[in-house]
């Protein structure tokens, strides 16, 4: 087959009509341009064939309608048999093209109906969307009309619907009104061809569907607006900022590479965390002031006591006084002395247990602040710690950046020939469900282990990091992207044995991955959007495998 374009091919059919002498009659460049083409002639196009060609297009129309098809029903087949006939009955080659259009439309129905036809129809690819025509084979489209055929334009006109219908939300009225029009203009062009009128009429739907998308892009350009500013709002409100500093720091930064379902799944998580954090911070501090309460009761109540005793004490102070004053032998007097010295002691001994009180409080207040201060700090830390992740010991997003960029040289050093880097991403699946039932604490258990296991399973070579709450990334040098999927997925099957124990029970974990190829010159989180949907695929499709994107 010639790898020349239509227009080199029209060129070359004028030229051979110029040779042969032969007028420009649509038959006669018709017939040129599939010589040219290196198409099969259609016999319709050849004056002495017309009367063979002919039956055998009517014993095609007869056997099409009398074969239903999903598409195509046999009362759908005769209402376009009727315009046909109605519309061109006046045009014999106008005619023949138009029935010849249709029988091979009816035909793409059968092809697309047998079981056997395309192969790969079996795949798990969602048949919603596919083309309800499919183009004629190379040896049936019709020659007649050489340049546009009609057949191929219905599947093409159905795309362009099926596109509009799952890049807009179905409820969307415009979009529905816009696909609807398409689907009807598919119809249309499948029993009677492409005019000109059409051709316009698919500009125009195609106009109004990009004013409808370009609206859609400044929606998500608000949306990501809205992140940015709910993540900067937070900083403010936040009751532990130097943690949500941190985060909405990583936050503003995945942003500014554009709004990805990553970054605005990031943000969502960002706000749902920070407001259970806020939630504990703010029980913490209700407890705290409860407890600073019945620290100042208990106080209150030592001071009332040490009063009503020193208030006693005073008043037998004066008591015992008087009774110096009234004695009048040495032992009354000693007697007097003997009960003072009891009750100065009492006292001394009541004002002595409870500074002893007072000071064991002092000191219980003043680990409390040093507790707090350690954990402020270690917080800061977490946040802006240098390239570790505290839990799980492998690196975190900083230690990720600095691998990436590590390998990302020793490609730009290898130039052209450079080994492939593979990048994957990996989510433990049902996690929440993990949490909810075994505690958090064995959740973070379950990231060490998971973390250890993938770490020791991987070459010396490769990079795992943590990327986000139970998210890891794998960077895979000198790794195609096949051998990259079978590594993962060599790696999801070694995950067979129980991962830990909780509770004298083994705990099993399975994780899904998204793998891509890095392409050169490209950002770290363009590969990883590209590896999230991989990703999201593979939990769509089951969890627990690895896609590639
Ligand atoms: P899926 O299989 O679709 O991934 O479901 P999932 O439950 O794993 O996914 P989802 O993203 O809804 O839940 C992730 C949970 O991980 C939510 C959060 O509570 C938990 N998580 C995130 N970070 C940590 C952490 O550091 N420790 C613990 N224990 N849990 C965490
Ligand atoms: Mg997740
Ligand atoms: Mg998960």
């Amino acid at each position: 087959m010639s790898a020349a374009t239509p227009a080199q091919i029209a060129k070359g059919a004028l030229r051979r009509l110029a040779m042969a002498k032969l007028e420009p009659t649509p038959e006669h460049y018709a017939r040129a341009y599939a010589e040219e083409a290196g198409l099969p002639v259609s016999p319709l196009a050849d004056p002495k064939a017309q009367g063979p060609a002919w039956a055998a297009l009517i014993e095609k129309l007869v056997k099409g309608v009398e074969r239903g098809g999903r598409q195509w029903t046999t009362a759908r087949k005769k209402e376009s048999l009727q315009r046909v006939l109605d519309g061109s009955r006046g045009d014999l080659q106008r005619l023949q093209q138009r029935l010849q259009a249709l029988a091979s439309a009816w035909d793409g129905d059968r092809h697309f109906e047998d079981p056997e036809a395309p192969p790969g129809a079996a795949d798990d690819a969602p048949p919603l969307e596919m083309p309800p025509t499919m183009p004629a084979p190379l040896d049936e489209a019709p020659a007649a009309d050489p340049v546009v055929t009609p057949e191929p334009w219905r599947p093409v006109v159905s795309s362009l619907e099926g596109a509009l219908r799952a890049g807009l939300p179905p409820e969307e009225p415009r979009a529905a009104e816009i696909a609807d029009r398409l689907a009807a203009l598919a119809d249309a062009i499948a029993a009677e061809g492409v005019s000109a009128e059409r051709v316009a009429e698919v500009d125009e739907l195609c106009a109004r569907a990009r004013r409808l998308f370009a609206h859609r892009h400044h929606l998500v350009e608000q949306l990501g607006t809205l992140c940015r500013e709910l993540s900067r709002g937070l900083v403010e409100v936040a009751e532990d900022d130097s943690w949500a500093r941190g985060q909405c720091e990583s936050l503003e930064q995945r942003l500014a590479d554009g709004v990805t379902a990553r970054s605005v799944r990031a943000a969502t998580e960002l706000l749902a965390e920070t407001r259970t954090r806020q939630q504990r911070v703010r029980d913490e501090r209700n407890a705290a002031r409860d407890a600073l309460k019945s620290l100042i009761h208990r106080m209150l109540a030592e001071v009332g006591a040490l009063g009503e005793h020193t208030g006693r004490f005073h008043e037998s102070v004066g008591r015992h006084a008087e009774a110096v004053a009234r004695a009048e032998s040495l032992e009354s007097l000693a007697g007097v002395v003997r009960e003072i010295v009891d009750e100065s002691r009492a006292v001394q001994e009541l004002v002595g247990a409870a500074q002893r009180r007072m000071e064991d409080e002092h000191a219980k207040a003043n680990e409390l602040e040093t507790r707090v201060r350690e954990l402020e700090g270690e917080l800061r830390r977490l946040s802006d710690e240098v390239s570790t992740d505290a839990l799980t010991q492998v690196a975190n997003r900083r230690g990720l950046a600095q691998a990436f960029d590590a390998e990302r040289a020793r490609v730009d050093r290898a130039g052209p020939e450079a080994p492939p880097l593979a990048i994957g991403l990996i989510d433990i699946d049902n996690f929440k469900r993990l949490n909810d039932t075994l505690g958090h604490a064995a959740g973070d258990l379950a990231l060490k282990s998971l973390a250890g296991a993938v770490r020791e399973r991987l070459r010396p070579v490769d990079h795992l990091a943590r990327f986000g709450g139970e998210e890891f990334v794998v960077l895979l040098p000198a790794t195609p992207l096949a051998e990259a999927q079978q590594a993962l997925t060599r790696l999801q099957r070694g995950l067979t044995e129980a991962l830990f124990l909780h509770e004298q029970r083994e705990v099993f974990v399975t994780f899904s991955a998204g793998v891509t190829a890095w392409r050169p010159g490209e950002a770290l989180e363009a590969a990883l959007e590209r590896a999230d949907e991989a990703l999201y695929e593979a939990k769509r499709s089951g969890k627990n495998r690895t896609c590639t994107a």
